[in-house]
This record gives C-alpha cells, sequence and structure tokens, in this order.
C-alpha cells in the first residue's frame, strides 16, 4: 500500500485514510491518469464512468465477512444486492461471483439479474406495485417475494390456489419508527407509502392473523431506510421487526417464519474517503439492539445496495470551457444533471465531492479558488459544486466525481438528449493481466480498462427519440386529413 495521498490536491489530503481506503484512493488517482493516457477521455468522449473492480469485490467480501463473524454456525444468510443503485449485468455478475444475490423491484431488475446468472434462490423481488403477471413469473421461478400490502398477500392467495411455488414468501411491514435527515429516502415514517405499517390501528393483530392463516408465509421483511438513517434507527427497525417475528412464531407455536429480510440502507459518508460506519460496526450495533438475531433462530437476507458500490465509481469529465461571471469562476464540465441528478435537484442533501485533476490527468496543485463546477444542462441550476474551493479549473483540465458508482453514473437521466457515457471496469497492478477477458481496452501503465457499458450513440438517441416513427404524426391517414 504506502499510498501517497498527500498533496495531491485531488484527494482529501489531511484525512486519516486506513489501508484500504488509502489504496482505494490511490488506484482511483491511478485510474484517471490511465483513463487520460489511453484516450478513454479525451476531446471526442469527455465523460466516462469508472468502475473499481478490486474495491467491489472486498466491499463484497467485507459484508460477507462481517455477518459470517456474527452468526451462528449454519445459519443460512443471503446478501441480495439492491440492484436499482447499479443496475449493470457485468456488476450483477461481478457480485453472483463474490457469492450475492440481487434484490429486484421491478420486471426490468429482474431481468437484469437474470441476464447475470443470479440464480432463482438469490434473487428477491420487492416492490410496492408487483402485477398479477409479475407476481406469477416470480412464483414460476421460485423467486423470494416479499408482499407489500394485504392486496398483494390476496393475490399470493389467489394464484398459490393454483398450484404451489417453491418462492420463499414473506410481508413487507413499516415499524414507523420514524425517517433520517433525508424524507426522500425515509421509508419508516408513519405515511410511508412501503409495506404494512404496524402502529396503525389494528394492523399488528392483521399481520399476526395472516400468517397463522397462511403457514406457506415463512419470512418477514422490513427496509427502514436508505441514506440519512443513523445506524440506531436503522437497528430499531431491525429490532421492531424481529419482536414481531417472535410474537407470531409464538402464536403459531412453530418456527413459522424462518428467515428474516433486514433491508439496507448502510449510509455513506461523502463528504471523505473513510469508509464508515463499516459492516462491521452495523453488526456489533445490530448485536446489542437484537441479541437474538444472530443466534441462529433465524436466517437472514441483507439488502445494501449504495454502501456496496457507491465508493468504486467515478465519474470523470473533461473541463469545456473556463468561465467568469459576476466575479465568480465556472468550470463548465461535462458531468452535470444527466448523471448526478439527485445532486443537482437536491444539492444539499446530496452532496459530492470535485476532485481537480490537470489535462494529463495529475492531481491538480495550486491555491484554492471559489468557484463553480457546472454541468452542460441548458439550465442555470445544472450545478455539481456551488463556490467550492478547488485548485482553477481551466480548459482541458479533468474533474473526478467520487463516490458515484450506485444511483449515479448508472441512473442516467436523459436531459438535453445527452449521451449515457460509457461505463469502464478498472483493474490496476501487474496481477491483472487478462483478467477483464474481452472488451479491453489497453492496458497501459498498469491500469487495464473493460467495458461494462457502452456509451450511448447518437443513433441509439435518435432511436429511443421515436426515430422510426417519424411519419408517425404527419403521413398516413390521419396525418392527411388535416
Ligand atoms: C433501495 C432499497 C434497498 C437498498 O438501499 P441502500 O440504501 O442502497 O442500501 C434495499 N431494500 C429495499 C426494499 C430498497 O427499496
Amino acid at each position: 500500500m504506502g499510498a501517497d495521498i498527500d498533496g495531491t490536491g485531488a484527494g482529501m489530503s489531511g484525512e486519516d485514510l486506513a489501508g484500504g481506503d488509502a489504496a482505494r484512493v490511490a488506484r482511483r488517482d491511478e485510474a484517471v491518469r490511465a483513463a487520460v493516457r489511453q484516450g478513454l477521455l479525451g476531446p471526442g468522449t469527455p465523460l466516462v464512468g469508472l468502475l473499481d473492480v478490486r474495491g467491489v469485490r472486498e466491499s463484497a467480501a467485507a459484508l460477507r465477512a462481517a455477518f459470517e463473524a456474527a452468526v451462528a454456525p449454519g445459519t443460512p444468510v443471503l446478501h441480495a444486492f439492491a440492484v436499482k443503485a447499479t443496475p449493470l449485468v457485468p456488476v450483477l455478475r461481478l457480485l453472483c461471483a463474490e457469492g450475492l444475490g440481487a434484490e429486484v423491484a421491478s420486471p426490468g431488475e429482474l431481468a437484469l439479474a437474470r441476464a447475470a446468472g443470479v440464480p432463482p434462490d438469490r434473487t428477491v423481488l420487492d416492490s410496492p406495485a408487483k402485477t398479477v403477471a409479475e407476481l406469477r413469473e416470480a412464483l414460476a421461478l421460485g423467486i423470494a417475494v416479499n408482499a407489500d400490502n394485504p392486496r398483494e398477500l390476496a393475490r399470493l392467495d389467489a394464484l398459490l390456489a393454483g398450484g404451489p411455488s417453491a418462492s420463499p414468501l414473506g410481508l413487507r411491514v413499516n415499524p414507523q419508527i420514524g425517517g433520517g435527515s433525508i424524507e426522500a429516502l425515509s421509508t419508516a415514517t408513519a405515511t410511508s407509502k412501503f409495506g404494512v405499517a404496524l402502529r396503525d390501528e389494528g394492523a399488528r393483530e392483521w399481520v399476526v392473523r395472516a400468517y397463522l392463516d397462511r403457514p406457506w408465509l415463512t419470512r418477514l421483511h422490513a427496509h427502514t431506510g436508505s441514506q440519512g438513517i443513523p445506524l440506531p434507527l436503522l437497528a430499531r427497525g431491525v429490532a421492531e421487526t424481529y419482536a414481531l417475528a417472535e410474537e407470531i412464531n409464538g402464536r403459531a407455536g412453530r418456527r413459522q417464519i424462518d428467515t428474516l429480510d433486514i433491508g439496507g440502507g448502510l449510509p455513506v459518508d461523502f463528504a471523505s474517503d473513510v469508509t464508515a460506519p463499516t459492516y462491521g460496526e452495523y453488526v456489533r450495533v445490530l448485536r446489542e439492539a437484537v441479541p437474538g438475531l444472530f443466534g441462529g433462530g433465524y436466517g437472514l437476507v441483507t439488502e445494501f445496495g449504495r454502501s456496496l458500490l457507491a465508493r468504486h465509481g467515478t465519474l470523470v469529465a473533461r473541463v469545456e470551457y473556463a468561465k467568469s461571471a459576476g466575479g465568480r469562476r465556472v468550470a463548465v464540465t461535462h458531468a452535470g444533471v444527466q448523471v448526478a441528478t439527485r445532486t443537482v435537484y437536491a444539492p444539499q442533501a446530496w452532496p459530492l465531492r470535485v476532485l481537480a485533476y490537470d489535462g494529463e490527468g495529475r492531481p491538480k496543485e495550486g491555491p484554492a479558488v471559489v468557484q463553480d463546477v457546472a454541468g452542460p444542462a441548458c439550465f442555470a441550476g445544472d450545478l455539481l459544486a456551488e463556490g467550492r474551493e478547488l485548485p482553477l479549473l481551466e480548459e482541458g483540465d479533468v474533474v473526478a466525481v467520487p463516490d458515484t458508482g450506485a444511483y449515479y453514473f448508472a441512473l442516467h437521466y436523459g436531459y438535453n438528449s445527452l449521451a449515457r457515457p460509457g461505463v469502464y471496469g478498472f483493474f490496476t497492478g501487474a496481477a491483472t493481466g487478462g483478467a477483464g477477458g474481452e472488451g479491453g481496452t489497453g492496458e497501459a501503465d498498469g491500469v487495464r480498462f473493460v467495458v461494462v457499458r457502452e456509451g450511448q450513440s447518437v443513433e441509439e438517441i435518435v432511436r429511443e427519440g421515436g426515430g422510426a416513427w417519424g411519419d408517425a404524426l404527419t403521413g398516413g391517414e390521419w396525418g392527411e386529413r388535416r
């Protein structure tokens, strides 16, 4: 290791980074430099997403190790990655190779998981709006389903009357323990749209009866929120879920519920490169708050998304122009609302760091200058950072936006018909020769890139913009009758 992050002006210098974090930051700098050197990023392709393959593997391994160290021997544990965070087939396959599964919430996400080869017994379907057709498919495939509400349970009743299914089935509850700092991501408020609201009048008794009436309901699910929920609150959500499962099993006189799905939601600190909280810390908090959870009485399912992938993605963009307006310096880059939608529309809730590099991809030095970092979209608010202190960005420089591996570069927003950027996995170090298989894009300077997702072409934009139906409104029978 011995990563040198001092004086880069790019990494958060002065921060005390532990080995794994320091090594990841060093790999990130290497990858930015190599992306420029190898021409992945250039005047014709001014925006790319880079994915640290080793980092993804390490996070997956850390998650598994944290739970393995805590559970009673033989306890089944499935870590189902929340596909919405990074809906890319090669990523899902990589996580699958690391022993993880997939949590899906739409026909598209299920199709991605299946294309990645995630087996049915490692797939969990959660969604508040499952159609009958989706439920039927899930039951036929044998994937786990968490019903969201009483009406959905009634649909399952009807489908199961037609024949049994191998699917493990559960019910999602909302423990209504309160929200975190981001309202839109707080799923356990009194009025959240998700699950059966446990503290509503009569709801708890209804849930218990629903289980007693349905011997095939063997799981209980809660996901208390994402980003902004403090650990103790996350743990309280799990504790409430555990207590309810114990109550149901007590009333049933048997261990009807055999698996608890505790959701995801571990936050990421977007202001720093330090991994905190870690999975190990979360497990410690859970052990204290819910001592019975790891005792072997229940199999466990988790559904982490952001905490597995965010750190391992970096958007890299060219500075197209640098200008000044009203005394404020503005760097106009190619990374804006189309790849950082939440940050642009809700900058207080979703701040991102911006790292400055020169035109060769070397961390940029120089005194800090207050400046705006803007995106390419045609509205004034398309800013990645406002009034940020950075070395002065100039035309041809490069900016990197770290921590964008989850909910950012894979979740494109088509404003201004800006093209989806290519996403490239990178391997650093000598031991990576040939590691990526086909699609390699070069191996100069010890960094090898592989295509994870191609950049979108303008031909694709035209096709997705109804290009095949150009005559629809003006030609033919209806068009002629103007
Ligand atoms: C979004 C979501 C997750 C993942 O949340 P993260 O904050 O990304 O870990 C897990 N489970 C459900 C049901 C979700 O909706």
